[in-house]
């Protein structure tokens, strides 16, 4: 009998890896065609600035316009297929185009965060690239940021540093994502030219509620390398509150706003957010 129930599951297990590599599949060709015909759109989160209660930075973050399929899942597969470099190079240039038309407008930009992937290192003109796009269509570098999660000083060192150091050159700011949820040596910090540090969600969940004096050293840490801090995922007004009592500095979360189309930004740069959940 068991040997019979030893094959049964690895018959199962077999049909799940099927499943598993058709479904790939799958994605990595509705992410073919939506690079072939304009299926992607990116949507906009703002990070709140806790002094002022203003969106003083937003995050890209691409969606698919036709399939219900989240980044988390998709971007992976883009990732192993190598299509993340052609999807990063179109993040970059509808980012700046956004911010160039309406700064001809003269509407007031506000500073755009873009996600970086460390399979992205493999693009060798990426640096050329952003900067002909920047020139192109007027664009301060400054306005530009760039998201690095840990994983890109793990996987590449050496190459990681050097691309890093030349972002900085050309004067785009430095965010590292996601803290929290790798390795977080923390060693980086002595070499690693950042302007920000993003608190992951899950470090907000576990550590806020039961362990906040913790969380406070941990962004005086932070601060202590001069490193302003953004609390990501937060959904309630308890968590921001504690997040404010200790110092954290941006709040990206939906008790302030769910990424939203760049048609809402005019609006999202007249409120004041805080203001804004204390009336409610
Ligand atoms: P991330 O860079 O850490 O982005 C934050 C994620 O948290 C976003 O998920 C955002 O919608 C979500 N989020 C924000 N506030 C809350 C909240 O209060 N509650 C909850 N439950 N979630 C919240 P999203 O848009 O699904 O993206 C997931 C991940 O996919 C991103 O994590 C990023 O790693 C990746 N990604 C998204 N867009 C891009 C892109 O353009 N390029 C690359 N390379 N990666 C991207
Ligand atoms: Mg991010
Ligand atoms: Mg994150
Ligand atoms: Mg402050």
């Amino acid at each position: 009998r068991a040997k019979e129930n030893t094959k049964k599951d690895y018959f199962y297990y077999n049909i799940k890896l099927i499943e598993k590599i058709e479904e790939r599949k799958r994605i990595k060709k509705i992410l073919e065609k939506a690079l072939n015909n304009n299926g992607f759109e990116l949507k906009y989160q703002p990070q709140i600035d806790l002094d002022n209660g203003q969106a003083e930075y937003l995050e890209a973050l691409i969606r698919l316009k036709e399939y219900d399929i989240s980044p988390g899942k998709f971007i992976p597969i883009a990732e192993n297929s190598g299509l993340i470099i052609e999807i990063g190079r179109w993040v970059t240039k509808r980012v700046i185009g956004k911010i160039s038309t309406d700064l001809a407008k003269g509407k007031a930009p506000k500073k755009i965060a873009i996600n970086f992937s460390v399979h992205q290192l493999e693009d060798h003109n990426y640096i050329k690239f952003l900067k002909e796009t920047l020139q192109e269509n007027n664009v301060a570098p400054e306005l530009i940021e760039i998201e690095i999660t840990e994983s890109i000083l793990i996987k590449k060192e050496e190459e990681a540093v050097k691309f890093l150091k030349q972002l900085k050159d050309l004067g785009i700011k430095l965010a590292l994502d996601d803290f929290g949820t790798g390795y977080s040596s923390l060693n980086y910090l002595n070499y690693i030219p950042l302007d920000k540090v993003k608190l992951d969600k899950s470090l907000n969940d576990k550590f806020l509620e039961a362990k906040a004096s913790a969380m406070g050293n941990l962004i005086k840490l932070f601060h202590s390398f001069n490193l302003p801090v953004v609390a990501e995922g937060i959904e309630d007004k308890e968590q921001y509150q504690r997040l404010q009592e200790k110092g954290c500095d941006y709040i990206q979360g939906y008790l302030f706003s769910r990424p939203q189309k760049w048609e809402k930004i005019k609006e999202i740069t007249t409120i004041n957010f805080i203001e804004k959940i204390n009336e409610e």
